[in-house]
């Protein structure tokens, strides 16, 4: 190990992500102290308050961070993890700044985190401490539809954002756009189609987009498309699940590795994903699943034979002790920060490509901006337009029908009258996002001499964004 890989092993996870940071900021030619703005974490909010548990009282410690309020509202995720701790929370807001610029979603980014292990409280108790820690954020004023929009992350989902909604709304009944003061919401709460899945889809979008370029595999000795590729996943969560599901069946893709708290199976063939977590509702492990192998521990699927592995499971998974034994070929960051600074040295040395989490994971927020534009629309996607649409695609066909003096088949005919609902609009955005999003970097990327990796590009493109959001206010001359 070198000297410089040696010295980034000791690095913190923010720490870690500023290390990126510095890495691409030397390409951008901005002025340093333009730099040193969009690095710092504007606004850090820590609390501790009081939970009655049983008959004792628990007290909570919780953080909100705000990394940068260049745009706002600022926008990130809620954690609930028993290690939260305010480095963490710091990495993961400063993280949806530069995710929220690569994707063009117009938010600055922030990050909540509450330490418990939610797995240790029943959902009484965890809407009990769902709803004090909104309250909390409401009288620091660090939530409401134009200055601060949570979202779900690690340990939380639709579930928690729609008692942050009612909460919110408590306090707030009269504001018109309270809706949009969280995102990520159960649908018959002012959530939106898609919203559960789309992480998991924008990683989809993101490894298909990679796996497309004919000259970027054929380095890695890899074919094009996504038809066939082995992939391991780590975490079958929100995302690690629908990142699978997704990539099985509308990419063709064979999911031969998957590993949780409790351990790893295997199966060269392929796992169903969708009957594994039918077995582990039902088991309470993914072990011993029909047709796979167990393999010794969970960590095992870091180190598996596979052309692809995803991460979804925390920050730091990948570090330089097992670096030098990973064998997939691309790694796609569905995770925040799975892979150390230093491991990243040697991944990159060992020619992987890795598809930085900034971008890969960003298919949340996508939609969370979404679900954010329908909140304060009041109106859902596709309403005006898809009665209208269908007409005008019935007559289209009518026409063509009379002038060729053929009839269209059903099948056809339901096609290409279809009027778009909210789903295949939430699709359509996230897929254009994603594939756009991947091109801009990937022509950094492909551009300068010096960048010898994704993620290094993408802060390049971010950078660029943010920097030229303050440059235009005309603080930094
Ligand atoms: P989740 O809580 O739904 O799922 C995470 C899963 O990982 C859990 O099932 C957990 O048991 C498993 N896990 C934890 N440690 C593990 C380990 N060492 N080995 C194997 N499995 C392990 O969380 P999520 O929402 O899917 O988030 C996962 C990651 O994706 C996090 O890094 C999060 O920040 C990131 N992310 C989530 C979203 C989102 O929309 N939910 C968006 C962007 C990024």
């Amino acid at each position: 190990m070198s000297k410089t890989t040696e010295a980034h092993a000791q690095l913190s996870f923010f720490e870690s992500v500023n290390r990126n940071f510095d890495r691409a900021a030397v390409h951008t030619g901005l002025p340093k102290g333009l730099l040193a703005q969009i690095k710092a974490c504007n606004a850090v909010y820590q609390v501790r308050f009081p939970v009655k548990i049983g008959n004792e009282y628990q007290v909570i410690e919780a953080y909100r961070v705000q990394h940068s309020h260049h745009r706002l509202p600022t926008k990130g995720g809620i954690r609930y993890s028993q290690k939260v701790n305010q480095d963490e929370v710091m990495a993961l807001a400063s993280l949806m700044t530069y995710k929220c610029a690569i994707v063009d979603v117009p938010f600055g980014g922030a990050k909540g985190g509450v330490k418990i292990s939610p797995r240790s409280y029943t959902p009484a108790q965890l809407q009990k401490i769902t709803r004090r820690y909104t309250t909390e954020l409401i009288r620091k004023n660090f939530i409401g539809p134009g200055i601060d929009v949570p979202a779900p992350d690690y340990g939380t989902g639709a579930r928690e954002m729609g008692w942050i909604l009612d909460t919110y709304l408590t306090f707030k009944g009269g504001e018109i756009d309270a809706a949009g003061c969280v995102t990520g919401k159960p649908v018959n709460q002012n959530g939106i189609r898609g919203r559960t899945e789309a992480t998991g889809r924008g990683v989809f979008y993101a490894l298909r987009e990679a796996l497309s370029y004919k000259d970027d595999m054929d380095k890695l000795g890899l074919t094009t498309g996504m038809e066939g590729k082995r992939i391991a996943i780590q975490g079958l969560g929100n995302v690690g699940y629908h990142t699978g599901i997704i990539c099985q069946e509308e990419g063709g893709a064979l999911i031969t590795c998957v590993a949780e708290y409790e351990g790893a199976i295997f199966n060269p063939k392929g796992l169903d994903i969708k009957a594994l977590a039918k077995h582990r509702k039902e088991t309470g492990s993914i072990l011993d699943f029909p047709g796979a192998k167990n393999l010794t521990g969970r960590k095992d699927v870091l180190e598996i034979d596979c052309d692809v592995l995803i991460p979804a499971a925390l920050e730091n998974q990948i570090r330089v002790d097992n670096a030098p034994r990973v064998k997939a070929k691309i790694i796609a960051e569905a995770a925040n920060g799975p892979i150390t600074a230093a491991a990243e040295e040697i991944l990159i040395e060992k020619g992987i490509l890795i598809i930085p989490d900034m971008y890969c994971n960003a298919g949340g927020v996508t939609v969370s901006y979404f679900e954010w534009l329908k909140n304060l629309s009041h109106m859902r996607f596709g309403r005006m337009e898809k009665r209208f649409d269908q007409n005008t695609y019935h007559n289209l066909v009518a026409l063509v029908e009379r002038l060729t003096g053929k009839t269209i088949d059903n099948k056809e005919r339901a096609l290409l009258t279809k009027g778009a609902d909210e789903i295949d609009l939430v699709r359509s955005g996230l897929e254009e996002t994603m594939v756009t999003s991947y091109n801009e970097i990937r022509k950094v990327y492909k551009r300068k001499k010096a960048v010898q990796d994704l993620r290094t590009a993408a802060f390049i493109n971010a950078l660029g964004k943010i920097g030229s959001d303050y440059l235009a206010l005309g603080i930094f001359p």
